[in-house]
């Protein structure tokens, strides 16, 4: 047997025995050792994730251990692994291309079916990634790091480029990581300035820009007039997107890592005048997955500069409630089992 954490219905977490799943050919069973808490999860609990359908077990950002193996699968019991929690179609038009991470059909573990928030997990061994050196409460920060990581490789950042991240919520605290990995010139704006702080504390980067504030005119001073080559919005905010068209140097790039349910627009002129390039951003490939590990591993990224809060498999429903009230000041959450 084994336990589960149910999202019955918006804001009620329930335990749920069943029986312990038996891999099919091709896939993993995965006893499941940490999973981090995200927006995604938050707004499930919340009810306001369109599209979402209940009863669900919530969680896509997993790590484990390799428990048992189905028919034709040849990986190494108990060893540590994280999952890419994006099931591609393989066959349409972006899959051929390499872009698994925005097929036309796209399911996510946790959002589309259930996901990780349980003692077992069977998953497509495709899916599921070994790797040595690196924690466990760390790998399940792995896929949210992704994010960041595929967002500034969207970017084509590199060492000559002055990259601003706008939102320093866990997503742009991943992107302005990676971008300073790049070796790229690093601010992250944001408008709350508890949020600034732990940027300016935790990360390694050179300066923060405070959007209650005129930003084009920190921006100018930051930059001497050049203005960020680079904007990686992460901010969910429409008004803010719409900003970053006026904000970006010339022959700039700006990148929209967050979806919001509304129309952008801009200005023509400004945004010809600049040759603007404008990115979409969306989940991330096996290989943003990798360089994620690799920088973990090394140390050029750190998991634990986003996770404020930690709980335990069975305190969990109970603690969340509090978690997801804004004036507790989660930045990431994780969940650990033994
Ligand atoms: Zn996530
Ligand atoms: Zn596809």
């Amino acid at each position: 047997m084994m336990k589960s954490i149910v999202c019955q219905q918006p804001g009620e977490l329930q335990f749920l025995e069943s029986t312990k799943p038996k891999p099919k050919a091709g896939e993993v069973l995965l006893k499941i050792r940490a999973i981090g808490v995200c927006g995604t999860d938050i707004h499930a609990y919340g009810g306001n994730q369109p599209f979402f359908t209940y009863p669900r077990v919530l969680g896509h950002e997993l790590s484990g251990e390799i428990a048992e193996l189905g028919e034709g699968v040849d990986l190494p019991l108990g060893k540590a692994a994280y999952v890419i929690p994006y099931l591609e179609c393989g066959e349409c038009v972006a899959c051929r291309v390499g872009k698994t991470n925005c097929c036309t059909d796209i399911e996510v573990i946790g959002v589309h079916r259930d996901g990780g928030m349980c003692e077992y997990l069977c998953l497509p061994a495709s899916h599921v990634v070994l790797t040595e050196g690196v924690p466990f409460d760390q790998l399940a920060v792995v896929e949210c790091l992704a994010i960041g990581a595929h967002a500034v490789r969207r970017g084509d950042v590199n060492a000559n480029d002055t990259v601003m991240v706008l939102g320093a919520g866990p997503i742009g605290l991943g992107a302005a990581q990676f971008a300073k990995v790049a070796g790229a010139k690093t601010f992250v704006a944001d408008v709350n300035d508890d949020r600034l702080a732990f940027a300016s504390r935790e990360l390694d980067i050179d300066a923060t820009v405070d959007c209650k504030g005129d930003v084009k005119a920190q921006l100018e001073q930051l930059t001497d007039g050049d203005f960020p080559t680079v904007i990686i919005d992460c901010t969910g905010n429409p008004g803010a997107m719409q900003s970053t068209f006026g904000w970006l140097a010339h022959g700039g790039t700006l990148v929209f890592v967050s979806v919001v349910k509304a129309d952008i627009s801009f200005n023509d002129p400004e945004f010809h005048k600049r040759e603007t390039t404008l990115k979409g951003s969306r989940n991330a490939t096996k290989e943003d997955f990798e360089h994620v590990v690799n920088c973990l591993a090394n140390g050029s990224a750190k998991s634990t500069s986003m996770v404020t809060h930690k709980t335990s498999f069975s305190d969990f429903p109970a603690i969340f409630p509090e978690w997801v009230k804004p004036e507790t000041g989660v930045v990431k959450a994780v969940i650990e089992l033994n």
